[in-house]
């Protein structure tokens, strides 16, 4: 058998895939294998009651799932009207006024971003959703593009209109065993039912993946049992006619974003889905052939505490369910879905950790990548090489990913820094970071110096000079943040350039590579410095550096550590075989002086032999002291 590229796993998103590819892109002689039944398959998507939420505070995730809720609409309803997506909307429950002020944040976002929603009061909300008790709550808000989708519906609807191109061949109950890859290249997939001829293999098994991946390269998730109840017919809703789909839902889906909680109504009774629970990890290789496993009521107690406080109904119920269970979805290690062509094995792409809500735009994605060569949205967030190392070990996964779980619908704050792993990394200035007292925040794992408190007499000084701020600017900021930035514009400051990296270009083609990246000349003289950028092929820009020349045949680009992996993979992609590609950022640490006296400090520590010509833009060696 041979095919034009092997989609690996059959959820909702290897079956939006597979739309994406054939319908949208006209590809054909794609097959697609899983190793369960068909469209209801073994893995998360046939457990998930389907909350399609439209709004998030990051861009990337908001315009995949308005896509995504579009397309879910235009889908076939094969068992009648309003099955496969109803747009009922979706509504964020806030309990606290700090939660209600963050969902204003929101609303605004989504404004900024052309997407409607609307803050509601508590009687507003109470006409929305005329069972909850208004008086828990300060309000919320309601964004009506969310919905509710039927997980297997979708499934079949994309599948079924991708067969129909005659481009996709469907083979259930197949497992995947092995890719096979030569000279770095995909050529093959092996599967249960033997070899199948292809450069191209996209694995969307979603929490199995880590267990499938190692030609593909570290898909950093994690599986989670998570838990759903459905209640007994509840009498206030016992009228409730089953054969009128109208029925069935009702109400916008809520999140009690509190409580970590969430509910939608199915016909007579209320599913209710908790987080608020320890984190239930599960190994991807643990797993098995069924994404579920039994209902464990001891972790609900609290879940059912919460929900009868919000839901007065549930008040004379007791905690017994028609249905209950733990399934299991994916926590990736930052939140975001992973996706790209691995760099080791071409052709090999990961189509991983995606919620339902987001998962068409995550195959439009994927497939315009495959296709065309590049996204319509930035990728940087869900990059499958924006790891750094330490992200990929098993321990930090671990620790990260249950993080992850338990701060789900936490209020975070932009500038809040990870709360655990901490520690992973340390510049070597540490010590001195601590001795001036600094306020860390953690940069790619690195501990950096946001503020020192020892700076404090300062703030004083200049409080005058330093605007006041209040409300979320007052969170994870501080007025000697303003005062060390005056005293640096005034006089000068030595910063830790810890989370700079050197990306290192050499060897034969050196200059040629270096150019054919940059938008600026990069054939310049040995030790000139260039601020360019990288440009993406149709002519968006992809990163802004600098860029040093210090050899005719080497070059440094100097990268922020943050997306130092997907920089590094982006140069080694375009690079040929002549160009060694190394990441020396280890071997070296970088400090910055800044500030209109900074000349006078450089003057006491270098000879005036080394300053004669050392201009703005101009690097070399110069020698200034012992370390140590
Ligand atoms: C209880 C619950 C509630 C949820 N609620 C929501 C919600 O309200 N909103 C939302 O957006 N998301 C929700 N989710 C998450 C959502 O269901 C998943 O994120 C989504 O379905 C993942 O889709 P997928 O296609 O990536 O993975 P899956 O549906 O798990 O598909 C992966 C497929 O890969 C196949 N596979 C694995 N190994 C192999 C192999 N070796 N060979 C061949 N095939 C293989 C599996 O059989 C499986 O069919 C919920 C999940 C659960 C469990």
């Amino acid at each position: 058998m041979n095919a034009r590229a092997v989609i690996i796993g059959g959820g909702i998103v290897g079956s939006a895939l597979a739309y994406h590819l054939t319908v949208v892109h006209g590809w054909n002689n794609i097959v697609l294998i899983d190793q369960g039944d068909l469209p209801e398959n073994p893995g998360s998507t046939s457990h998930a009651p389907g909350g399609v939420v439209a709004n998030a505070h990051n861009k990337t995730l908001t315009d995949m799932a308005q896509y995504s809720a579009d397309l879910y609409e235009s889908l076939p309803n094969p068992k009648g009207p309003h099955h496969t997506f109803r747009r009922y909307g979706g509504i964020e429950l806030t309990r606290t006024p700090e939660r209600y002020e963050d969902m204003v944040r929101l609303n605004g976002e989504m404004a900024g971003w052309g997407y409607e929603s609307r803050m509601l009061s508590p009687e507003e909300t109470y006409e929305y959703l005329p069972f909850i008790d208004p008086k828990v709550i300060t309000g919320s808000l309601f964004s009506p593009a969310s919905g509710l989708v039927k997980g297997v519906q979708v499934v079949d609807g994309f599948l079924n209109l991708a067969r129909a191109t005659g481009g996709l061949d469907v083979h259930p109950n197949t497992a995947f065993r092995d890719v096979v890859v030569v000279d770095g290249r995909v050529v093959g997939v092996e599967t249960a039912i033997g070899h199948i001829k292809t450069d191209t293999a996209v694995l969307a098994a979603n929490i199995w993946s880590p267990a499938l991946a190692h030609k593909l390269g570290a898909i950093p998730l994690m599986a989670f049992q998570h838990h759903y109840a459905i209640t007994h017919p509840l009498k206030q809703w016992s009228d409730t006619d089953h054969e009128d789909p109208d029925l069935e839902a009702v109400y916008p889906l809520i999140r009690d974003l509190d409580a970590a909680m969430y509910y939608r109504r199915h016909w007579d009774a209320l599913g209710i889905g908790s987080y608020h629970h320890v984190p239930q990890m599960v190994d991807p290789r643990d797993v098995g052939p069924d994404a579920m496993r039994p209902f464990t009521p001891e972790h609900f107690g609290d879940a059912w505490r919460l929900a009868r406080e919000m839901v007065p109904m549930l008040r004379d119920s007791a905690p017994e369910f028609q249905k209950a269970y733990n399934g299991m979805f994916a926590f990736s290690a930052d939140g975001m879905p992973i996706l790209g062509e691995s760099l080791q094995a071409r052709g090999f792409w990961s189509a991983n950790a995606s919620w339902i809500t987001h998962a068409a735009g995550v195959a439009k994605s994927v497939a315009e990548w495959m296709v065309e060569g590049e996204t319509e949205w930035d990728m940087r967030q869900c990059h499958l090489h924006r790891f750094q190392e330490h992200v990929k070990s098993r321990q930090y996964i671990d620790v990260v990913t249950q993080k992850n779980y338990r701060e789900v619908y936490d209020l975070i704050h932009p500038k809040q820094p990870i709360t655990e792993p901490r520690n992973v990394r340390l510049s070597p200035y540490h010590a001195e970071h601590v001795a001036a007292e600094a306020r860390f925040t953690a940069f790619a794992g690195f501990e950096l110096p946001n503020w020192y408190e020892s700076n404090a007499g300062l703030a004083d000084e200049l409080s005058e000079r330093i605007p006041s701020r209040t409300g979320l600017g007052s969170q994870w900021w501080s007025p000697i943040m303003g005062a060390e930035h005056l005293a640096i514009r005034e006089n000068a400051g030595l910063m830790d350039l810890t989370g700079l990296s050197i990306i290192e270009v050499s060897g034969p083609g050196a200059s040629e590579i270096v150019g054919f990246l940059c938008s600026n000349e990069t054939d310049v003289e040995i030790g000139k410095v260039v601020y360019t950028c990288w440009l993406t092929p149709g002519g968006g820009i992809k990163r802004d550096l600098t860029v040093t020349r210090l050899d005719s045949d080497r070059y440094w680009m100097f990268v922020g550590e943050g997306t130092l992996p997907q920089d590094l993979e982006w140069v080694r992609r375009h690079a040929p075989s002549s160009v060694t590609v190394n990441d020396i950022s280890p071997a070296y640490t970088a400090v910055g002086i800044w500030g209109p006296h900074a000349h006078t400090v450089i003057e006491r520590v270098m000879s005036e032999e080394d300053l004669k010509g050392f201009d703005f833009y101009t690097a070399r060696w110069i020698e200034i002291a012992m370390t140590g």
